[in-house]
């Protein structure tokens, strides 16, 4: 029998076939084939040069991370516990691998010799690119540390990997887990039909009598939103927010052993730790070493700025919520579990349409076809079904062809929620783009994995899942990564696409894509009432476009809270002085000077943000903000552009931003692309202006 994870070479997997039983076998061989060529590459004959040090480095380590890779995919979109058992099995294997390679002084040494070398001189940009970061990276790894140290340091890693996936875990667990049963219809009051026939899916198939809600978000949040039960959303909302925490089975049907609370002392300690063996002030200075940002300071100083322009905004959005909550619905005090609610009240009656009226103009087809369109306009690309192996009934495959018909890229698409996928939105890479020694191009494919509402069937027919405005601008932002994954020109796999992109400038091109989503010319294309096919009434689009920075101020306040509690928890904070509760005292005291609202006494929401604490987004968080700022002025340039040509959709512009910003992916710094495609250096005000916090 052949192992599915040894045999697809430079193509893809039969994903379906792949069984946790393979997962061993496969790593364990592939590690073997790595160690091989490193082993090789520090043979005294082995020359410094590209072809002999780097490429067959390349070739082994791509398909151990290829793999990997997969694995670790069907963990976050088909979760089962055999799965997730031969994966947590070789996590540890395979961290040890990269943090050994990460930390091979001599490997470091052929390397650097490379660098030194003519040879070096008459590559090109893109591969000194990758030396320069390998350099960059041997020293994070631990290469120059002595050897005394380097166990530590390898067991640092380690332990980090192994509490970021308990982490995670945890999150998971007390997610799913959690069922609230509804069994008087009375109850359902204010909820929209799709969220109710869904609770009864739940229901049914847990095999139960009535309406069952869950934490995941697609059960959750319509409740917040919708529900006119108080008691129902004070219920959902104590649950959600003490998730994996020691609250958790108080307020929910959380374990003890889910409690994430000391697993986040422990990792920050450990960062803490690495840090200085680096030479790094914290671990928040030694983050910025493949950023664009420069210095700590400069980064609490932006984030705390944002919050000093955004305040006032904030403090008028929620002057204005406890206004309406008291006169219209009689909320005296308004309280966490009323806050969505009360907004979406509020925003109905202020700009008088409803999320949910707004949402059956968006099919999720009518939504893909806009959103491919407008990609085929700027980019001069055409995109069409594929039919490539797939993990699940669900999934679509497409394939991305250029004006001769050449294959420039694939990608997938795993729109729907589902028991044992990960919440949330994500692109991921499932291959980079890549020419092959032979000349061959290996073309790059993303996984694209959003959680909506799966189609619902009511008396035998199925409706065509419609998603949320809020959905839309989601499935356009990982969209965009796609795109900087996909229409890269650039041949090196560790600088194309968003390989080698300052971790702070990745989110500009996904940024920038959610612009695309409150233009009136892409909505008309991109609309199709669910029931009369419709496109969206200009009446709505405006009063869509008056709410669109409705309460952005707090929104704002929200996101610099999580921003800054992410910077100071990896500079200012100290883990080795502090208890495991400071983190919270912490969240609450940046909470308290940022924000004009009290967190809620129960609220344990750092114990379920998976970003800095299982996500790879530590000390990054502030990343969205700063690339806002990015995102904002670049997408002002096709505004700019609009105003001569009459479309926002101008191809000239696109081809620009084509060329300057997903072309040359992470082969050169991203200050320097964003001034060849602005022709200066990036504004603030473009994101001001677009928020109304101008
Ligand atoms: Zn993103």
């Amino acid at each position: 029998m052949k192992n599915p994870l040894l045999s697809f070479g430079h193509g893809l997997p039969d994903y379906s076939s792949i069984k946790a039983e393979h997962i061993k076998p496969a790593i364990q061989e592939l590690l073997k084939v790595a160690q091989k060529a490193v082993d090789h590459a520090l043979l005294p004959e082995t020359k410094s040069t590209w072809e002999d040090l780097v490429e067959p480095l390349e070739n082994a380590t791509e398909s151990l991370g290829r793999s990997w890779g997969i694995i670790g995919h069907l963990n976050s979109v088909a979760d089962t516990p055999e799965l997730r058992e031969a994966y947590g099995e070789m996590l540890p294997e395979v961290t040890a691998f990269w943090s050994s390679l990460g930390q091979n002084l001599a490997l470091y040494r052929k390397y650097k010799a490379l660098s030194e070398s003519t040879e070096f001189k008459s590559l090109n940009f893109a591969e000194q690119k990758v030396i320069q970061n390998s350099l960059r990276d041997f020293r994070l790894g631990g290469a120059e540390l002595s050897d005394e140290q380097k166990p530590r340091f390898a067991d640092i890693q380690d332990e980090q990997a192994r509490l970021a996936k308990e982490f995670s875990d945890h999150v998971l667990d007390a997610t799913d887990h959690f069922v609230h049963l509804i069994k008087d219809p009375a109850d359902l009051k204010g909820l929209p039909e799709d969220a109710i026939a869904a609770a009864k899916e739940t229901a049914t198939s847990k095999e139960l009598e009535g309406w069952a809600f869950t934490l995941h978000f697609p059960s959750y949040f319509p409740v917040m939103q919708f529900s006119e039960n108080r008691e129902l959303r004070k219920t959902l909302y104590q649950a959600y927010i003490t998730r994996a925490s020691e609250l958790g089975s108080q307020y929910g049907d959380g374990k003890p052993e889910w409690d994430n609370t000391k697993n986040m002392l422990d990792q920050l300690r450990l960062k803490d730790e690495e840090a200085k063996m680096l030479g790094f002030a914290n671990y928040a200075a030694l983050s910025l070493a493949p950023k664009m940002a420069r210095t700590v300071s400069e980064v609490d100083q932006f984030l705390e700025d944002f919050g000093k322009r955004a305040r006032p905004h904030g403090q008028k959005d929620w002057e204005d919520l406890q206004e309406f909550a008291k006169t219209r619905l009689a909320i005296e005090k308004l309280e966490p579990w009323d806050m969505a609610y009360a907004s979406e009240q509020l925003k109905q009656e202020r700009y008088s349409f409803s999320e949910n009226e707004l949402k059956q103009y968006f099919p999720l087809p009518q939504v893909l076809n806009g959103l491919f369109g407008i990609i085929q306009t700027l980019f001069g690309v055409k995109i069409e079904e594929d039919s490539l192996p797939k993990w699940h009934k669900d999934v679509q495959s497409f394939k991305v062809t250029n004006s001769k018909g050449q294959l420039i890229a694939n990608f997938y698409l795993d729109p729907y929620a589902r028991p044992g996928k990960r919440g949330g939105a994500w692109m991921d890479d499932a291959r980079g783009r890549r020419v092959l020694a032979n000349g061959e191009v290996q073309t790059p494919v993303a996984y694209l994995v959003c959680n909506f509402p799966p189609p619902i069937t009511i008396d035998g027919v199925t409706k065509q899942p419609t998603i949320t405005h809020d959905d839309v601008i989601t499935m356009f932002h990982e969209c965009g990564h796609g795109l900087h994954h996909m229409l890269t020109q650039v041949g090196t796999l560790g600088v194309s696409g968003i390989n080698g992109v300052e971790w702070d400038a990745v989110e500009l091109p996904s940024q920038f894509m959610e612009n695309f989503c409150w233009e009136w010319e892409v909505l008309q294309k991109m609309t199709a009432h669910v029931e009369t096919g419709a496109t969206l009434p200009k009446e709505l689009f405006e009063k869509m476009i008056a709410g669109k920075n409705f309460q952005n101020g707090l929104g704002t306040l929200r996101q610099l809270v999580f921003s800054l509690t992410d910077w100071r928890l990896h500079s200012t904070f100290n883990p080795h002085k502090s208890e495991a509760n400071d983190i919270l005292s912490l969240s609450r005291q940046i909470n308290n000077a940022i924000h004009v609202t009290a967190q809620s006494d129960i609220s344990r929401w750092p114990n379920t943000f998976s970003h800095i604490f299982a996500g790879g987004y530590s000390a990054g968080y502030y990343s969205y903000k700063w690339a806002e700022v990015l995102s904002a002025d670049a997408y002002a340039a096709f505004e700019e552009a609009a105003k001569l040509s009459g479309s926002i959709l101008d191809a000239k512009t696109g081809e620009r931003y084509r060329q300057e910003i997903l072309e040359v992916g992470g082969s050169r710094p991203a200050a320097e692309s964003f001034k060849a495609f602005r022709g200066r250096e990036p504004q603030i005000d473009a994101l001001l202006r677009h928020g109304g916090l101008a």
